[in-house]
C-alpha cells in the first residue's frame, strides 16, 4: 500500500461545499490560493471528483463542461482550469483524481496481493488512497488547496470526506482548516435572507466529524452582522470566519472581495503563519479594466455545446482576457452550427465583428461551420479556429479554394476520396477511445512573417493539444498554391501545428488549444492578436451602448 510521504511543512485547506451544486467553489478554491499567493506563499491545488468515471476525458461535454488538459497531457474537471488562471501553480495529473481512480488503484492492489488477503474495505483501504493522494502532490509547498466536487450529503463525496476528516487528526489542528462554502438564499415572499439550508449543511458536515473552520456564504444581497452572528452561533464558528461571498459582476472581482471581507488574514492566523501583507495591485487592475471597458466587440461563436457554455469555459476566459488587454468588452454570440446548415451563416452572424470556430468531436453540425467559414473568408471578417475549427478551415479550403470537391477529415467520411485531415498512423491500431489522442503540451515552430509570429513574436513555442487527427501532409503543397500559408509546424516539420489564409485580414488556425495558457494578467497573444482583429474589423460600425464583459446570448434557437 502507498504510504503517504512525511510532510512537515505543507498545510492544507480543505474546500467543501454545501446546499446546492454550482455555487462557485473552483472559483473561490482559486481565488484562496490567489489571495495566499498574495502574501508570498507558495501554493497548489487540487480537485477531487466523487463520480465513478476514470478520467473526464471521455465524459460529454454536454454533461460535464470542458474537459481541461494540462502540460503534462492529463485530461481534468475544468476547475482546474480556473485554478491556473488566478494562481501560478504548476498543475499536473496529480492535481486531480476520481473515485474511479481511486477505485482502480485499490483493486489493481488487491489482483496483485498487496493487501495479502485481507479484506479490502473502504476505510481504511480506499480512504488511505484518498489520503496518499492528497499528500503526495504538495512538492513541500506552503498551502495545498484541495476542493472536494460535489455537494455536502451527496453518497459519492462520503469516502472523500472521511479521509480529509482523517487528516487534521493525522496532520494535527493547526496544519488543517476546513472551509465550507454554502448558500443564504433570498427569500421574496418573505423579503429576508435565510441561514437555515446553511445550518443543516453544517450540520451534515459535523455529523461526519468535519467542524467547519470558516463558512463563505454565497449570496445576492450583503450579509448583516446580525445574520453574520447567527450564521456563526449555529455553524459553531467564530464571527469574523463568516464571509460574505456577495455575487460579483466578474470572477477576477472574487478574489478583492474575499480580502475584503478579511478571508486571507482568517486563514493566516488560524493555520498559524505568518506572511507579509498582500499585494493586489494586478487584481485591482484587472477589475478596474473589467468594469471600464472603452468599447465593445462580439464575438460569434460557432459550434455544438453552446447550450452548455461551461463546455467553452477556457475560451470564454480567453477571449476575456484578449478584451481586457485591448481595453474592449466582449460580447459573445453562441450559434449552434446545425442551425446555420438550415438558415445560412448570412442572417445568423449578422452583426458579429469576429468568429471562432472552437474545438470539437464527431460530424454533427460540420457542414454549418464549413459554410460558416467560406462566408468569413469571403467577407474578411476575422477568423480564428481551434483544433477542430482549424481542420474544418482545411476542409472548406480544400472543397472551395483547391478543387476537391469531397474533402473531408476520415473522422466524418471514412470513405472521403480526399481525407485532408487523417489520422497518424500510430493512432490509427488504437481501438478504445480512453487515451488515445495526441495530448499534453508539444513544441511548436513558428514562420516568421506570419500572423503567429506577430502574435507570438518567437520562433519556439509549446501548446496544449487534445486531438486524434490531422491536417494529411500530402494536401500540403496543394493547399499552399491556394493561399494558405502553414505558420507553425512540430520540430520535425511533419505535423501542422497552425495554418493562415494570405489574403485575408485575420484568418488563423492552430490545431493545438491555446485557450489553456491564457491568464488575465498574461492574456494569450493569439487571442490578443484576434481580439484586436475583431476591434479592426468593428471600426466604422456603430458602437454598442452600454456593454459590460461576457455578455452573451445564443443565436438561431427557439429558447
Ligand atoms: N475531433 C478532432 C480530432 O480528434 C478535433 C478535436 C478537438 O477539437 N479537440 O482530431
Amino acid at each position: 500500500m502507498a504510504e503517504p510521504k512525511k510532510h512537515i511543512k505543507t498545510k492544507f485547506i480543505f474546500v467543501t461545499g454545501g446546499v446546492v451544486s454550482s455555487l462557485g467553489k473552483g472559483i473561490a478554491s482559486a481565488s484562496i490560493g490567489a489571495l495566499l499567493e498574495s502574501r508570498g506563499l507558495t501554493i497548489t491545488l487540487q480537485k477531487l471528483d466523487p463520480y465513478i468515471n476514470v478520467d473526464p476525458g471521455t465524459m460529454s461535454p454536454f454533461q460535464h463542461g470542458e474537459v481541461f488538459v494540462t502540460d503534462d497531457g492529463a485530461e481534468t474537471d475544468l476547475d482546474l482550469g480556473h485554478y491556473e488562471r488566478f494562481t501560478s501553480a504548476k498543475l499536473t495529473k496529480r492535481n486531480n483524481f476520481t473515485t474511479g481512480q481511486i477505485y482502480d488503484a485499490v483493486i489493481t492492489k488487491e489482483r496483485r496481493g498487496d493487501y495479502l488477503g485481507g479484506t479490502v474495505q473502504v476505510i481504511p483501504h480506499v480512504t488511505d488512497e484518498i489520503k496518499a493522494n492528497i499528500l503526495n502532490m504538495t512538492d513541500g509547498v506552503d498551502v495545498a488547496i484541495i476542493e472536494i466536487g460535489g455537494t455536502v450529503g451527496d453518497i459519492e463525496s462520503l469516502p472523500f470526506l472521511e479521509a480529509i476528516r482523517q487528516l487534521r487528526f493525522d496532520l494535527g489542528k493547526e496544519n488543517v482548516l476546513y472551509i465550507h462554502l454554502t448558500l443564504i438564499p433570498f427569500i421574496n415572499t418573505a423579503g429576508e435572507l435565510k441561514t437555515k439550508p446553511t445550518q443543516h449543511s453544517v450540520n451534515k458536515l459535523r455529523e461526519i466529524g468535519i467542524q467547519p473552520d470558516i463558512l463563505l456564504c454565497r449570496t445576492s444581497r450583503p450579509l448583516s452582522p446580525e445574520i453574520k452572528a447567527k450564521i456563526a452561533l449555529f455553524g459553531n464558528v467564530d464571527r469574523d470566519a463568516v464571509i460574505t461571498a456577495k455575487d460579483v459582476e466578474c470572477v477576477y472581482e472574487v478574489p478583492l472581495a474575499f480580502h475584503n471581507e478579511g478571508l486571507d488574514e482568517k486563514v493566516i492566523k488560524l493555520l498559524n503563519i505568518w506572511t507579509r501583507s498582500p499585494k493586489l495591485e494586478q487584481w485591482e487592475r484587472i477589475a478596474k479594466k473589467v468594469k471600464n471597458p472603452k468599447s465593445g466587440i462580439t464575438i460569434g461563436i460557432v459550434g455544438k455545446y453552446v447550450d452548455l457554455q461551461d463546455s467553452y469555459k477556457s475560451l470564454h476566459e480567453a477571449l476575456v482576457h484578449g478584451g481586457i488587454t485591448n481595453n474592449v468588452c466582449v460580447n459573445f454570440v453562441y450559434i449552434d452550427s446545425e442551425e446555420i446548415e438550415k438558415a445560412g451563416p448570412r442572417h445568423l452572424l449578422k452583426d458579429v465583428d469576429a468568429v471562432l470556430v472552437p474545438g470539437g468531436f464527431g460530424s454533427r453540425g460540420i457542414e454549418g461551420k464549413i459554410s460558416t467559414i467560406q462566408y468569413v473568408r469571403e467577407k474578411k471578417i476575422p477568423f480564428f479556429g481551434i483544433c477542430l475549427g482549424m481542420q474544418v478551415a482545411a476542409i472548406e479550403i480544400a472543397r472551395n479554394l483547391c478543387g476537391l470537391k469531397d474533402a473531408n477529415s476520415s473522422e466524418f467520411n471514412v470513405d472521403t476520396p480526399h481525407p485532408v485531415i487523417d489520422m497518424m498512423l500510430e493512432q490509427k491500431n488504437i481501438t478504445s477511445k480512453g487515451g488515445t489522442m495526441r495530448l499534453g503540451a508539444y513544441p511548436c515552430i513558428v514562420k516568421k512573417g506570419t500572423l503567429a509570429f506577430k502574435a507570438y513574436g518567437k520562433v519556439e513555442i509549446s501548446e496544449r493539444h487534445r486531438h486524434r487527427y490531422e491536417v494529411n501532409n500530402i494536401y500540403r503543397e496543394n493547399m499552399e498554391k491556394a493561399g494558405v500559408v502553414f505558420s507553425g509546424l512540430s520540430p520535425d516539420g511533419g505535423l501542422v501545428e497552425i495554418m493562415e489564409y494570405k489574403n485575408h485580414p485575420w484568418f488563423l488556425g492552430c490545431q493545438f488549444h491555446p485557450e489553456f495558457k491564457s491568464r488575465p494578467m498574461q492574456p494569450h497573444p493569439l487571442f490578443e492578436e484576434f481580439v484586436k482583429a475583431a476591434i479592426q474589423n468593428k471600426k466604422g460600425k456603430p458602437a454598442l451602448a452600454g456593454s459590460k464583459h461576457g455578455g452573451q446570448g445564443i443565436r438561431g434557437r427557439k429558447k
